[in-house]
């Protein structure tokens, strides 16, 4: 496995596909935007003019697309690019998408003896640029431990989930769980301050108390309680209000499609298009949520 052919090299694409190189990949990328695919030139793959050029002597092809219509589009169809792939070739859907569209893609892929595996990631640009993310997969044994080198030249931790679409579902059951302990670490910090507390004494009680938890502990939303994540910096970077709302979106189709009861996802993602209405807040990084429950100066 030494020739990848990488589709998509935007904010989370670019950093990943610069990994590869790092550890001795020869990566051919394509995207449709210019300067995207000269960035990733920069950092040493090498420039297709299109995703079929991109594919030739592939022997993986790797996609981190910004959503399920784009997945589908590029592989689907009599000119997707599942018709041109060489039977063997290994396919590996990084992008955050509906699992029926990840299914689909992956059961179309079978039909023309490609293995396919969806393997959405955790941990953000950050994570991305250090190649540290977690790969959470589905698919079957053999298409895991194919991509397992692959995977680990760009992440940390590669779990694997269950079968097709499996990656994608874990993907986003923890992202509603995510907005979910966010939301209330945010209204908890907030009734505190309201009643006279400093936020930082707060966090400090409630992490060493039943209270704790990954967003009060690793990304706290107040401001100036923590130094290096988006509420120190006015919000900028990390993981965007708008990101946020995709997976949420998704994972309230999942919910209705399996039936399941989410009522505090359903909260989470009303929560998250009252603030993300305001096209300012869209953009901000989704601790964010916390200006939601504090009061203008002077209240
Ligand atoms: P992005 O918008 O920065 O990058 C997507 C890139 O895909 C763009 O450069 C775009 O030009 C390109 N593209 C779109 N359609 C294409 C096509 N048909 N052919 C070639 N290129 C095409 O998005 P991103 O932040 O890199 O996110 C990518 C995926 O990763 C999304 O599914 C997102 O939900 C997921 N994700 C993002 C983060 C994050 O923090 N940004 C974290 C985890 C997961």
């Amino acid at each position: 496995m030494k020739n990848i052919a990488f589709i998509g090299l935007g904010n989370m694409g670019g950093p990943m596909a610069a990994n590869l190189v790092k550890k001795g990949f020869a990566v051919t990328a394509f995207d449709l935007s210019a300067p995207m695919l000269e960035s990733a030139v920069a950092s040493g793959c090498h420039k297709a003019e299109s995703a079929h050029a991109a594919i030739d002597g592939a022997d993986a092809v790797v996609s981190m697309l910004p959503s399920g219509e784009a997945v589908r589009s590029l592989y689907l169809g009599v000119h997707g690019l599942l018709q041109a792939m060489t039977p063997g070739t290994l396919l590996i859907d990084c992008s955050t998408i509906a699992a029926n569209d990840a299914r689909q893609v992956i059961a179309a892929a079978s039909e023309r003896d490609i293995e396919a595996l969806d393997a959405p990631v955790s941990g953000g640009t950050a994570a991305a640029a250090a190649g540290t993310l977690s790969f959470m997969c589905g698919g079957s044994d053999g298409a895991v431990e194919r991509a397992r080198p692959v995977l680990e030249a760009m992440g940390a931790n590669i779990f694997h989930a269950g079968p097709a679409g499996s990656g994608q579902v874990a993907k986003i059951c923890n992202n509603m769980l995510l907005a979910i302990h966010m939301i209330g670490t945010a209204e908890a910090l907030q009734l505190g301050v309201d009643n006279g507390l400093d936020p930082s004494v707060l966090s400090e009680i409630m992490r060493a108390s039943s209270g704790g938890n990954w967003s009060l502990e690793k990304y706290n939303p107040y401001p100036g309680v923590m130094e290096n994540v988006p509420a120190s910096r006015e919000y900028q970077g990390g993981f965007s209000v708008a990101l946020m709302l995709k997976d949420l979106g998704l994972a309230m189709d999942t919910a209705a499609g399996s039936a399941s009861s989410t009522p505090l996802g359903a909260l989470a993602k009303n929560l998250y298009q009252l603030h993300g209405g305001d096209p300012i807040n869209k953009v901000l990084d989704f601790s964010s949520i916390q200006n939601l429950f504090r009061r203008p100066v002077g209240d």
